[in-house]
């Protein structure tokens, strides 16, 4: 893979905007360089655009080099910049499995780039050929999801790999879920494929969905692109010092995850008892996947006793579906006791 000849030609010829933190780098004594304020110390500096000491953390807890991440305002932002990068609006296009997360659809769209939706087999599994089928000359991105949204499945490694060696483009494996996840992560492989765009979040184990920070892993080279179209402070100084001292304490956030997969568990095995459920999905993610005969009728019964579940009736073969969140052992029995009485 030649990656310049993937790169829009606008992009690969942009020259990035200079911020004066870019000019010096280290310490010095005296800064007169950026029309900060002098007073308010440590919020009166521009914060590190490409967050080092972040992505050494980062680096460190999943074994890839500091240069190889891409940190955004939620995976949003890498979802939305890949886009940008790769992808000339009206000619190129994105190939996309269905159903899967609503964002890619939405940055596409944005961006006036084609959005192909290929659809997974009715059990939501992976066809690698079918996918590839789908892709032309013009196909810059095929975007992946594993544990999917809003299915819960992991796709398939073989097919996984398949769409890895036979596609000439960007693959991107979002990996929103991976922690709750069986299966190790995409991250190993890396170094194997340099197409492939990794991508995880703070939102989901890590309980920092408010703070908005989401990190995309690839070749250094790619990694290069997205910091030069990305904005130069694209993560404020709180951001990175919040989300650093989290990262202090993994332990938690791995206790957090062996209490909710205790709960799926637990969830799973009561909404199997439910004379009206036809069907709960296997799930690697946080939430469960469960089919009904009408969904819409316990959306709003649930609704009516202050009880929001995603309603997933009218997404590609999840007719009947309602996606639901794990919560704490509370919150889930007072879900099953509103489903017990329905
Ligand atoms: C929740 C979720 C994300 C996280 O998005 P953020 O912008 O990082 O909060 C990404 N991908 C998928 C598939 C998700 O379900």
């Amino acid at each position: 893979m030649e990656l310049s000849k993937l790169i829009r030609p606008n992009i690969l010829a942009l020259k990035p905007y200079s911020c004066a933190r870019d000019e010096f780098k280290g310490e010095a004594s005296v800064y007169l360089d950026a029309n900060e304020n002098p007073m308010n110390f440590p919020y009166n500096r521009y914060p590190d655009p490409l967050q080092w000491a972040l992505k050494e953390k980062i680096a460190k807890i999943k074994k890839v080099q500091p240069e190889q991440i891409m940190l955004g305002n939620g995976s949003d932002e890498p979802i939305d910049l890949v886009v940008r990068i790769f992808c000339e609006p009206k000619v190129d296009n994105i190939v996309a499995i269905d159903p899967s997360y609503g964002m890619y659809q939405v940055c596409a769209d944005v961006n006036n780039v084609a959005y192909r939706k290929v659809l997974l087999n009715d059990d939501y599994t992976l066809d690698a050929e079918r996918l590839l089928a789908a892709t032309d000359a013009y196909t810059k991105i095929i975007f992946l999801c594993s544990p999917n949204n809003p299915t819960g499945n992991l796709m398939n490694r073989t097919e996984v790999l398949k769409v890895l060696n036979g596609f000439g483009g960007i693959v991107v494996i979002d990996e929103a879920y991976v922690d709750f996840s069986s299966e190790k992560s995409w991250l190993e492989d890396l170094n194997n494929f340099p197409n492939l765009i990794v991508l995880q979040t703070f939102s989901k184990a890590w309980g920092l969905a408010s703070v908005r920070c989401g990190m995309a892993f690839a070749s250094a080279e790619i990694i290069r692109y997205f910091n030069k179209v990305k904005y130069p402070y694209n993560i404020n100084k709180l951001t990175q010092d919040f989300v650093s001292e989290h990262l202090d304490n993994e332990a938690r956030k791995n206790e957090w995850v062996s209490m909710l997969l205790e709960q799926r568990t637990y969830l799973s095995e009561q909404l199997k008892q439910l004379p009206f459920v036809q069907k709960i999905y296997p799930t690697d993610a946080n939430f469960v996947l469960v089919k009904v005969p009408d969904a819409n009728a316990v959306y709003q019964y649930l609704v009516d006793k202050g009880i929001i579940v995603r309603n997933r009736n009218s997404v590609s073969l999840c007719l009947g579906c309602l996606r639901i969140t794990v919560g704490t052992k509370e919150e889930n029995e007072v879900l099953m006791g509103a489903l017990s009485k329905l």
